[in-house]
């Protein structure tokens, strides 16, 4: 029988001022949502299922960016992102540029067992998901008071978080301004005066090991603050943002663009599957060494039962569970 093992995270690129209240509500957040996990694996659940589990209550707490309390794109909309990989038969599903489906990662999992395809967009995710019976709501239900006010500000700073170095062009631009920077990459910096971390996108992920030994991944996201619409990031795409083989089960976080050049989720496995490296290993060599430039984290466990995570910028939400006992979330290195 293998051990098993669950990672969560909250997303990357965390607020150093983020004040002591909404740390604590985050931990309490992501506490609850390993729990589920918890509860799920001790019982017996697969891993496949257990992520979509853990996924969909973090989708559905406004506190992160997915689901409900999901990033708005610069007409202050939401369109959603997710997707889940299966290491058993490595198979996949994923969703971009949905704004009704209640539960994104509910419809990549759709889209894995039940549609001849593996990634499904727009009108044809949100057709697929209603074919499928699958709930919506509202677009409405996805803003919040609180995102509404990242926007103005990020509209204001005339930034898309973590794109802040690559000028707009064309008929988007809005005269973008020269980015300050009062620290080392990703480590405090301030963008027109503000901290760049007030739009932190706190994307969700959950990566899982079963005591079958089979593992699963899935992540969720709004995706970038007052990103362009029809932007499409790390999170839906298989081998950057999410990845599960027979090796290990990952999903990662962070400015997406620097995670799909650097397939961030698959290097992981490759690195295990080629340099025979352990978890922790191959995840540090990914941090290290592919993320040569962006903002970015992840979170793994390995099919053997480990857990390891990395990230290269100030903080990152995560929490992780294995079957001897051991239980923790955190924030800081
Ligand atoms: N990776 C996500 C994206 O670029 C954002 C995040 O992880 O917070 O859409």
């Amino acid at each position: 029988m293998a051990r098993w093992a669950i990672a969560i995270h909250g997303g990357a690129g965390v607020d150093p001022n983020l004040p002591e209240h909404r740390q604590e509500e985050a931990k309490r957040v992501l506490a609850r949502c390993l729990q589920v996990g918890v509860d799920a694996l001790r019982s017996g659940a697969a891993a496949l299922d257990v992520v979509e589990a853990v996924v969909r209550e973090l989708e559905s707490d406004p506190f992160f960016n997915s689901g409900r309390g999901s990033a708005l794109t610069r007409l202050g909309t939401v369109e959603m992102e997710a997707s889940i990989m299966d290491g058993r038969g490595r198979r996949c599903g994923a969703v971009s540029g949905v704004s009704t489906v209640k539960n994104p990662v509910s419809l990549a999992r759709l889209v894995m067992d039940k549609s001849p395809h593996s990634y499904l967009a727009f009108d044809g995710a949100e057709q697929f998901a209603r074919d499928q019976g699958l709930e919506v709501v509202d677009n409405s239900y996805f803003i919040t008071e609180d995102n509404v006010g990242m926007l103005k500000l990020a509209k204001e700073a005339n930034s898309i978080l973590f794109d802040y170095r690559i000028p707009l062009s064309g008929s988007e631009t809005c005269g973008a301004q020269a980015v300050s920077s009062d620290n080392s990459h990703g480590n405090g910096m301030v963008m027109n005066g503000l901290p760049i971390s007030i739009y932190a996108p706190e994307t969700v992920g959950c990566a899982v090991v079963d005591s079958s030994g089979h593992t699963a991944a899935a992540t969720s996201t709004g995706g970038l603050m007052n990103k362009m619409t029809g932007r499409i990031g790390d999170s839906p795409l298989i081998g950057s943002g999410t990845y599960a083989c027979g090796a290990c089960a990952v999903s990662c976080t962070g400015e997406g663009e620097a995670i799909i050049r650097s397939t961030l989720a698959r290097d992981v496995a490759a690195v295990m599957e080629y340099r025979g490296a352990g978890l922790q290993e191959a995840v540090d060599y990914c941090v290290k060494k592919r993320l040569d430039e962006g903002f970015a984290g992840l979170i793994a466990v390995s099919s053997t039962g480990e857990v390891a995570y990395g990230f290269n910028c100030t903080g990152m939400f995560r929490g992780c569970a294995t079957e001897d006992g051991f239980m923790e979330v955190g924030i800081w290195e």
